[in-house]
């Protein structure tokens, strides 16, 4: 039976264009260009370097966002993913980890799995915690944080490197997966995959057809608030230390002053 393998990927407002907070205290998602998480592309690399060894298996890529969010499926159809699921609702705006975890919960559970693969954490977010929670939700083992992972008989086996240790983790299967930045570098779409990708099947899900009520999701059904958010001041022009003899002892003065020693 085919290897049936669900990655999560994220379209994360791009980090080197302006972002902003919307009047709600929420992230504008609209007015900005997105892209994949980078993150997540290392979890597309593994899930499609663990389906070339299986005999048998279909990569599935999963996203809850805007209506752009179909940019970061496009691409990791086009790294080489067979298909993609994007969930989409204007119910979900203000949705927190907790509502976005259930809706990718029921949504792995629609489209069937042996194996989820996440990214280590978002890179708008950056929690980290999701792999964790969506486990828990779908009631099966996580195995996460992983640097390098494998799949065999049943079976998923990874490496967990930790600041004076790496730890050996296995978990029959189905389970959920999450690699890190070191798991390997993810490959950069060919023009054969990106002209492929155009024909992959994008299935678009509403939280009707997962069962969820809006209020379960969206600012209503949050476990988190925003009280407060304010733009970061503008940077002010640096202090220039001319060294006239004295240009050592300005600076350690300077240094004491902003109590860097
Ligand atoms: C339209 C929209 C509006 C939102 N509004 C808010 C808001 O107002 N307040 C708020 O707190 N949160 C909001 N969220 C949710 C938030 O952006 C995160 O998706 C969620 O909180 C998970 O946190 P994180 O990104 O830090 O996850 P992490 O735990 O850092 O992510 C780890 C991994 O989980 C997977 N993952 C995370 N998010 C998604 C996703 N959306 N789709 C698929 N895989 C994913 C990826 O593989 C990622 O590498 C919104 C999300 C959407 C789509």
């Amino acid at each position: 039976m085919s290897l049936r393998i669900v990655v999560c990927v994220k379209y994360v407002p791009d980090a080197t264009g302006d972002r902003h907070f919307a009047d709600d205290l929420t992230v504008d998602r609209d007015d900005v260009d997105g892209l994949l998480s980078e993150l997540d592309e290392y979890a597309v690399e593994q899930a499609l370097q663990i389906a070339e060894e299986a005999d048998d298996a279909e990569v599935t890529v999963l996203t809850v966002g805007p209506e752009d969010a179909k940019d970061a499926l496009r691409k990791a159809l086009s790294m080489g993913a067979d298909k993609a699921v994007h969930v989409e609702d204007d119910d979900l705006h203000g949705t927190d980890v907790m509502g976005t975890s259930l809706v990718l919960a029921k949504a792995i559970e629609k489209t069937g799995y042996d194996v989820v693969i996440a990214g280590m954490a978002s890179t708008d977010g950056t929690m980290g915690v999701l792999p964790a929670i969506l486990a828990e939700r779908l009631g099966v083992p996580q195995v996460t944080l992983l640097s390098e992972v494998s799949i065999e008989d049943g079976v998923v086996k990874g490496r967990r490197d930790g600041d004076s240790a790496s730890e050996q983790l296995e978990a029959s299967l189905p389970a959920v997966v999450s690699v890190t930045d070191q798991s390997g570098e993810a490959r950069y779409p060919s023009f054969k995959g990106i002209m492929a990708a155009k024909k992959k099947p994008v299935e678009s899900l509403e939280l009707d057809d997962l069962d969820i009520d809006a209020d379960e999701v969206g600012l209503a059904g949050a476990w988190t608030a925003v009280d407060s958010a304010a733009e970061r001041p503008a940077r002010t022009a640096g202090t220039i230390v001319k060294d006239e003899g004295e240009g050592g002892k300005q600076l350690a003065e300077f240094l004491a002053s902003q109590k860097f020693i």
